[in-house]
């Protein structure tokens, strides 16, 4: 998504990292799935520790990525990149109303919420 209607008339922008506004969930009933990235990167260790690791990153990913010589830190955090982006789902909220705006199943359609109150404005920017 790089730009959704709210209902109210606002434009949402998605075009750069850090933003206020943006947040990201996972379902609950994914958690155990999720987690299961754990497995992919106990695997590449042991590929490491094996001597398979070139075998391991082209089977995993290609041929090419392997070409551009990833560290071990890099393949663990494209996994885990990899791993993140199919089961998470985005999450905006208008700064004009408040609306949290929800993506339905990692499908880029997203469907809107009003909170009951005039508090939440930044919900997804509190630490
Ligand atoms: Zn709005």
């Amino acid at each position: 998504m790089s730009k959704l209607r709210c209902p109210c008339g606002h434009t949402i922008v998605d075009q750069r990292d850090n933003i206020p506004y943006k947040a990201s969930y996972r379902k609950d009933k994914d958690l155990e799935s999720y987690m299961s990235v754990a497995d992919e990167i106990a695997d590449f260790q042991k590929a490491i520790e094996t001597g398979e690791r070139e075998e391991w990153i082209k089977k995993y990913f290609s041929e090419d990525y392997l070409g551009i010589h990833p560290s071990n830190l890099e393949v663990i955090r494209d996994v885990i990149s990899g791993w993140d982006f199919q089961y998470r789902g985005e999450m905006f909220q208008c700064e004009k109303c408040g609306r949290i705006a929800i993506e339905k199943d990692n499908s880029n359609v997203f469907s809107f919420f009003k909170p009951d109150d005039n508090d939440s404005n930044g919900i997804f920017d509190i630490s």
